[in-house]
């Protein structure tokens, strides 16, 4: 019987998940495994809702030990989440509430601290009626009161986490025409929703949230602007955490692959033990090999952008995350910094989009093999079909994010010799 810290062993490189991060992997597996046999199941929305917060609630204690590497510590955190089931992906960790962390003044990032730490999620509000791969150009807009405050007003699509978020970070027009991101609450007056039912990733609800003259104080609740350093700018703020957020979804949808991939091996295994079948065809060998191969590649340049985000953030040539990149240190650091800035975000957005397509490529080559079984809508492989297929959309459009990191290519900001005292090539 295979397991998913199995296949994290083969995938951790390094001493990045070794000795009390490894421990405490093991000890988030263990307590996945047990509160997964509590899973009320997917055919009363709200019950597994109520379920998926309670587990977030009860797994908030599981983080990276002190000191460890924290970012691919939740990328393997992710993986072992989605093998069970990808609704999990926000089992741990700061979600999207890690932009309010990493953005927002002082007291609104400390008050938040506590509430993820407690189990608290937040929501993205981005996608407009015009297209979600088009942020630049946004219509909800703020608009000054006379004691300093705004009103933000505006219709947002297809937003996640939709009744469970406390808050939303909203992607709004600031008065001066500018795209800025803002922290709203989620029992805001004048903010209302209204849920869809969606075709996969169901266990948070979804659907549309509407502002009508939501107030707020820019003052204390908008991101990026109070002295913290950091981009100011919302479209800035959006690449900077999804550079980050993005390796993490695909180690999740990875994840859900790899546990596709087991249950069809065990079930072609049981199936020749017990003289089911007299042997297995070699279309089902063929099929498990190359998933096998693609899921374990997928997952390892998803490992690498996660270690090459947090290089980019340490900002100097040698990252507490990063060790191997320390032999380098003879690079001018401000260029080192702008190279793997523009490469982890290239690979967190290519990466993301060949991440999941590899993870739906593996789960629509395997399903098949187990038989009619695995199309019943409640059974796990059918729902990861689902969830995988909305994937390619959630987090970023796969056609979007290849035609975004191929312009870059093209741009020639990825890649390039490094002029600025960098090494002569
Ligand atoms: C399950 C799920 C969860 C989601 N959760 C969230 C969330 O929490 N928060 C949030 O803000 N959003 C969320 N989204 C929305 C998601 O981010 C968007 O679906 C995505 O950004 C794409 O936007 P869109 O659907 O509006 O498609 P569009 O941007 O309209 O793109 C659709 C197609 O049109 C193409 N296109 C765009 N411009 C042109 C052009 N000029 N010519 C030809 N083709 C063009 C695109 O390349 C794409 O192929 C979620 C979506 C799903 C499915």
């Amino acid at each position: 019987m295979n397991t998913p810290l199995d296949w994290l062993e083969a995938l951790r490189p390094g001493p990045h998940l070794s000795g009390r991060s490894w421990a405490a992997l093991e000890a988030l597996d263990a307590d996945l495994a047990a509160l997964a046999r509590t899973d009320p199941g997917t055919a009363d929305p709200a019950a597994r809702s109520a379920w998926l917060l309670r587990v977030r609630g009860e797994l908030a204690r599981h983080r990276p030990p002190e000191g460890a590497a924290s970012g691919p510590w939740q990328a393997a955190a992710q993986f072992l989440a989605g093998y069970r089931d990808l609704d999990l992906r926000e089992a741990t960790g700061a979600g999207h509430g890690q932009v309010i962390l990493d953005h927002a003044p002082p007291d609104l990032a400390e008050y938040w601290r506590e509430r993820l730490a407690a189990g608290g999620l937040v929501g993205i509000a981005a996608t407009e009626a015009h297209g979600g791969s088009r942020i630049r150009e946004i219509t909800t807009a703020a608009v000054p009161d006379a004691d300093g405050r705004w009103r933000i007003s505006g219709a947002k699509r297809w937003v996640s986490r939709l009744t469970e978020a406390e808050a939303f970070v909203v992607f709004a027009r600031d008065p001066d025409g500018d795209v800025a991101a803002v922290v709203v609450d989620a029992d805001s007056r004048g903010l209302t929703r209204r849920v869809i039912e969606p075709a996969g990733l169901g266990g948070w609800s979804w659907g549309l949230l509407d502002l009508d003259r939501v107030a707020l104080d820019p003052r204390t609740h908008l991101l990026g602007r109070a002295g913290q350093g950091g981009p100011k700018h919302g479209t800035a703020i959006f690449r900077s955490h999804f550079a980050r957020f993005r390796p993490l979804v695909t180690a999740c949808a990875l994840g859900a692959a790899a546990g596709v991939c087991d249950r069809v091996r065990s079930t072609l295994a049981e199936r020749r033990a017990t003289g089911g079948v007299p042997r297995i065809r070699d279309n089902a060998l063929i099929a498990l090999g190359q998933s096998w191969a693609e899921i374990n590649a997928a997952a390892l340049l998803a490992f690498h952008a996660v270690r090459a985000d947090s290089a980019a953030r340490a900002g100097r040539a040698t990252c507490s995350d990063c060790a191997t990149w320390s032999d380098r240190a003879t690079w001018s650091d401000r260029a080192i910094w702008s190279n793997r800035a523009a490469w982890s975000d290239l690979a967190a957005r290519a990466g993301k989009a060949h991440g999941v397509d590899a993870a739906v490529r593996a789960v629509n080559r395997l399903a098949p093999l187990i038989g009619a079984v695995g199309f019943q809508r409640a059974h796990p492989i059918a729902k990861a079909r689902a969830d995988l297929a909305a994937l390619q959309y959630a987090d970023g459009i796969h056609d979007g994010l290849y035609r975004s990191a191929g312009r870059e290519l093209l741009a020639g900001r990825v890649g390039e010799p490094v002029r600025d005292g960098g090494p002569a090539r």
